[in-house]
């Protein structure tokens, strides 16, 4: 296959855009996506001062590159977890790649604030650690843009982690989240938006992306990552992709444009919210969820301590 651009020999062939590029051209149609998707939904102009998730993976990391090359102003984010052979695996490979880039780099972390995932997990009691982990990294990402000026807040979702989502909200109609899905949102109660400017593109895309710029990936994978993403539900998509190349981005799109609108009135209420009266965030409730997780873990803890005094 040629490339379809400049018909050179492909190497990255695009079955859903039947198409195949040359990596040259390949870094001009992943640019020219993440534009349109930018432009498509006004997420932010050169004007915005922008903090951009880093988790360690190719989608975040490719993520901060792609706007760095573009020139937007970009920080990144770092929430170290401490979790035990992976934490610190990441936040090396995340600070060399900032140092690499001129991309300044702010790290926060968990277990500074009493809640080291491990001892989440242990005070969860085999209740999911992933979706309290997820809301604790949103609290601490909107707390930093909040605190320190920053007007748009980019994470590295890709078409795979956006249709999968969709998915599931579909199959529990679930429609406080349907309301509450697509690539740029309101911050709850903050100034900042919330943007996905990599949701045009797969997750293979992302992976060539990374690959072809020489962006290495962590090889210390969070030890409670199994089953977690929605992971069943994007093996079943990729399924429908190859028999229908193009299908992620039609499911996707048609419910942007279509479908989103009609669950508008189901959308949480973010005008009542008040300042949670532990950390300052706006919650519904007088506390919010982090820091009650919070109390959790040192209830946890104290438990466990009298359990071992009382042996
Ligand atoms: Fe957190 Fe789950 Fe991701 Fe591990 S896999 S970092 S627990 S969200
Ligand atoms: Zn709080």
């Amino acid at each position: 296959m040629k490339c379809r651009r400049c018909k050179a020999p492909a190497q990255v062939k695009l079955p859903s855009h039947n198409t195949g590029f040359c990596p040259e051209c390949f870094f001009l149609f992943f640019s020219r996506q993440v534009q349109k998707a930018v432009k498509d939904h006004a997420m932010f102009t050169p004007a915005d001062r922008i903090l951009v998730a880093l988790s360690g993976g190719k989608d975040s990391l490719g993520l901060a590159n792609e706007l760095k090359e573009q020139g937007y102003d970009v920080t990144g984010l770092h929430v170290y977890l401490g979790i035990p052979g992976s934490s610190d695996a990441s936040l090396a490979h995340i600070e060399a790649f900032c140092e690499a880039r001129s991309i300044p780099l702010i790290v926060a972390s968990t277990p500074d604030m009493g809640l080291a995932i491990p001892d989440v997990k242990e005070a969860l009691r085999g209740r999911p650690t992933c979706s309290a982990c997820g809301s604790i990294k949103r609290h601490v990402f909107s707390r930093v843009a909040r605190e320190q000026g920053f007007t748009a807040l980019a994470t590295g979702h890709n078409l795979d982690d956006e249709t999968a989502r969709l998915f599931a909200n579909v199959l529990r109609w679930d429609k406080a989240y349907l309301a509450d899905q697509g690539p740029c949102l309101a911050d709850d109660g903050g100034q900042a938006r919330k943007v996905k400017p990599l949701y045009r593109l797969t997750e293979f895309e992302t992976a060539c992306y990374a690959f072809l710029k020489g962006i290495p990936h962590v090889s210390a994978p969070c030890p409670y990552s199994r089953g977690a993403s929605f992971t069943g539900h994007k093996a079943l998509l990729e399924n429908l992709e190859q028999s229908r190349p193009g299908a992620k981005t039609q499911f996707y799109e048609n419910f942007l444009r279509d479908g989103r609108e009609a669950f508008a009135a189901s959308a949480r209420a973010t005008a009542g919210l008040t300042p949670c009266l532990e950390c300052g965030a706006p919650t519904p409730r007088e506390v919010c969820g982090v820091c009650q997780l919070k109390k959790m873990v040192v209830a946890h803890k104290a438990e466990t301590a009298h359990a071992e005094e009382s042996r």
